[in-house]
């Protein structure tokens, strides 16, 4: 079967009006001069360039995104060279200064002799694909950041706690430091919500994190909320005074923000009650053991009266 046989012409005319009613945009390449023999006239709607302007390969790497340029023009080269077919995608430059992203498919055609002659390829516009693809590794990267953070006050959550920790449990064993906790919890909030209001408790969770949040100086200080009313300090090589510091400075930023708990046993403003804990961890230390040892001296805490701060004093 010859090739004419297909289209059932022998017509060039054919062949022409067939590549040019393509979206794509057919080109051809003379290898050895490396000068264009041909550019379909699609590539004047997309881009602006008239195909008269696509002179050689030089205007073609002119005309792409500096940052693309170097890998895909070294790529092409190369593949081209070594008579392997391939493709690309990379930012095409628009007459008006504009990017388009373009896939460009390329087919090594050789002689009789089996050498290089020319290179075959399409364009493809691939900008509405890239639109797709730029906006799902958005949404990806905000999932990703709302799965670490609380919905209601923004502060990290419970599972970046967790992550924390790990990653600071492990380092203060290696590196022998003090590893301080401060484990939070509002005193009489179920009497807040009952008095004000769910909404009103809300935004008061709101306060109290940013306060809280705020207590936090060093760089590598990490505030989370853990679940409800409850909200937590990590305080990487921090010992025990410093931890102290840092819980009275908590507790006096509650007070000072005067927040009004009409229902409150202690007093008129809402106070908060603090575990806190320090250790160097061995060999042998769990942090959750840790965690519940913090834990239970906030409910040490709590049976002392509440708006106060136990430690391992
Ligand atoms: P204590 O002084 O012993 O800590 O008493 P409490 O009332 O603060 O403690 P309890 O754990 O009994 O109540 C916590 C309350 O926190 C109950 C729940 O309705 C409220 N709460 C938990 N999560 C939220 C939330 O996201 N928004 C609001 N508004 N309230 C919440
Ligand atoms: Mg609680
Ligand atoms: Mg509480």
């Amino acid at each position: 079967m010859t090739e004419t046989s297909i289209l059932g012409s022998t017509d060039p005319e054919v062949y022409k009006t067939l590549l040019e009613s393509t979206k794509a945009i057919p080109w051809k390449i003379d290898w050895k001069t490396l000068k264009f023999a041909y550019v379909g006239p699609q590539i004047e709607a997309l881009l602006g360039w008239t195909p008269e302007s696509w002179a050689s390969v030089d205007d073609w790497a002119a005309r792409m995104h500096p940052e693309d340029r170097a890998w895909v023009v070294d790529f092409c080269v190369s593949q081209s060279q070594s008579g392997t077919d391939h493709e690309a995608d990379y930012r095409a430059l628009t007459k008006d200064g504009q990017y388009v992203w373009i896939r460009d498919v390329v087919h090594v055609a050789r002689n009789a002799a089996g050498e290089v002659e020319a290179l075959i390829g399409f364009m493809f516009d691939i900008s509405e694909r890239k639109k797709t693809e730029e906006q799902l590794l958005k949404m990806q990267k905000e999932l990703e950041e709302l799965s670490f953070k609380d919905g209601l006050t923004g502060v990290a959550n419970r599972r970046m706690f967790d992550s924390i920790m790990e990653i600071e449990w492990a380092n203060a064993r290696r590196n022998g430091q003090p590893l301080s906790l401060v484990i939070f919890d509002i005193d009489f909030f179920k009497q807040y919500n009952d008095h004000y209001g769910h909404i009103q408790g809300d935004e008061c969770l709101k306060r109290v994190a940013s306060l809280l949040a705020s207590s936090a100086a060093r760089a590598r200080d990490f505030f989370a909320r853990l679940g409800g009313e409850e909200f937590v300090l990590v305080l990487p090589e921090t010992d025990a005074q410093a931890a102290q510091v840092v819980a009275n400075r908590c507790r006096n930023l509650i007070f000072k923000a005067q927040i009004p708990h009409a229902q409150s046993s202690l007093g008129d403003y809402l106070t908060v009650s603090m575990g806190v804990g320090t250790i160097i961890p061995g060999v042998q230390d769990q942090a959750l053991s840790f965690v519940e040892q913090v834990d239970k001296r906030l409910y040490l805490a709590k049976q002392r009266g509440r708006n106060a701060i136990v430690d391992s004093q």
